[in-house]
């Protein structure tokens, strides 16, 4: 995804009991269950690192505590022109 990321999630491998509903419900696809087996025995949930939005859908459908972390990074500050300060735009 070109730009700034929106996004970030963490995901507790040992929480996740891969269930894949967070993966299903992602809009930018951007979920994936692991190919090994956690301490549970299941196929744990992803990020693939890149396109997250911060929507949070994936914390809202997750059924376990925990499980998912999601982080909405702030958008980037408007560059300064030349002769302005942050001190003149407040
Ligand atoms: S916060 Fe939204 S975009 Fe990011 S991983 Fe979760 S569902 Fe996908
Ligand atoms: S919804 Fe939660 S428990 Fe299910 S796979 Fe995603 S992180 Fe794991």
């Amino acid at each position: 995804m070109a730009g700034q990321p929106r996004g970030n999630i963490l995901i507790d491998t040992e929480e996740c009991k891969g269930c894949g509903l967070c993966v299903e419900s992602c809009p930018p696809e951007c979920l994936e269950l692991r190919p090994e087996l956690n301490a549970y025995g299941v196929h744990a949930a992803h990020y693939s690192g890149d396109g997250c939005t911060g929507c949070g859908i994936c914390f809202y459908c997750c059924p376990e505590p925990g499980a998912i972390t999601v982080y909405r990074l702030a958008p980037p500050t408007k560059p300064l022109v030349q002769g302005e300060s942050h001190a003149a735009a407040l």
